[in-house]
């Protein structure tokens, strides 16, 4: 096991996870995870509860967040480290894109039921935190339509499906200053799971350089060493700091452990020198 194990992309059941913020702290801690950051979609309101665990159990956490954008007509994910989680410009924009969620929940539910499929409850979307695409996964997956949340995006949810939605989250720009002016650092999250073109990463990279960002996950849960590679040369051609996240949602999810992943190569500037030096 390595010495410093950072894990810098991580979900509780404040959005989209499995695990309370407790328990997501206590089996990153259990799994050799040194330094954690709690990246919950749109919500830093897992963060006290992370925080009260990680004093207890000594491991190293970071305040994050992970927000929605619109680039160029598709959706991207950006990762916010080292936040301040009370301020007022970043949760106001958390609050506009919570408001985008549970305005698709509700074209979602419609769109299952054109498509004869049962909605979900509405009481128990509003019984989460902030309702994501994941959650309408599970309940299709409960109620026997895909083997897995996998499946169900496939056959269902993903752009193209039945119960597809586009939603218009934060523009790329504004996202990214929303996090910087939070203090944070703003960090281009798992880079490949877009599908865009080598010259369509450079241009995303450029707009979010221009805003302000800083940062590329180089590692993103199983990374093989060909990604590794590419990763490791867009952030050096960039000068981007390099973070190393699991995207953890859930311990079936075993692709995706806690703290799993190569490390970063020596050869980049890790994202968290950014603030051991602060
Ligand atoms: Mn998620
Ligand atoms: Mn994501
Ligand atoms: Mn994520």
């Amino acid at each position: 096991m390595k010495s410093t194990n950072y894990d810098l992309h991580t979900h509780s059941d404040a959005s989209d996870g499995t695990l309370s913020p407790a328990d997501l702290v206590q089996n990153a801690h259990h799994r050799g995870v040194n330094t954690l950051a709690l990246t919950d979609h749109d919500t830093v309101a897992g963060l006290p509860e992370a925080r009260a665990a990680a004093d207890l159990c000594g491991i190293n956490l970071i305040d994050g967040v992970e927000v929605s954008v619109c680039w160029n007509g598709q959706t991207i994910h950006i990762v916010g480290l080292a936040i301040q989680s009370e301020s007022n410009v970043l949760t106001e924009g958390l609050l506009q894109n919570i408001k985008v969620r549970e305005q698709r929940a509700h074209l979602i539910n419609e769109k299952l039921c054109s498509a004869g499929l049962e909605p979900m409850e509405w009481g128990i979307i509003q019984g989460q935190n902030v309702p994501t695409r994941t959650h309408f996964a599970r309940h299709l997956v409960a109620g026997g339509h895909a083997k897995n949340i996998n499946q169900a995006f496939k056959r269902y949810l993903a752009k193209g499906k039945p119960a597809w939605v586009e939603a218009e989250w934060l523009p790329l720009g504004e996202g990214v200053q929303r996090i910087v002016q939070a203090g944070g650092i703003a960090v281009v999250a798992h880079p490949l799971r877009y599908k865009l073109t080598r010259t369509r990463v450079c241009s995303l990279v450029e707009d979010f350089q221009r805003a302000g960002g800083r940062g590329i996950e180089v590692v993103s849960g199983h990374t093989k060493p060909d990604q590794l590679r590419d990763m490791v040369g867009i952030s050096a051609q960039f000068g981007l700091l390099a973070s190393r996240g699991s995207d953890f949602h859930d311990l079936s999810q075993v692709w995706a452990p806690l703290g799993g992943g190569p490390a970063v190569p020596e050869e980049c500037e890790p994202v968290w020198t950014h603030w051991l030096a602060a």
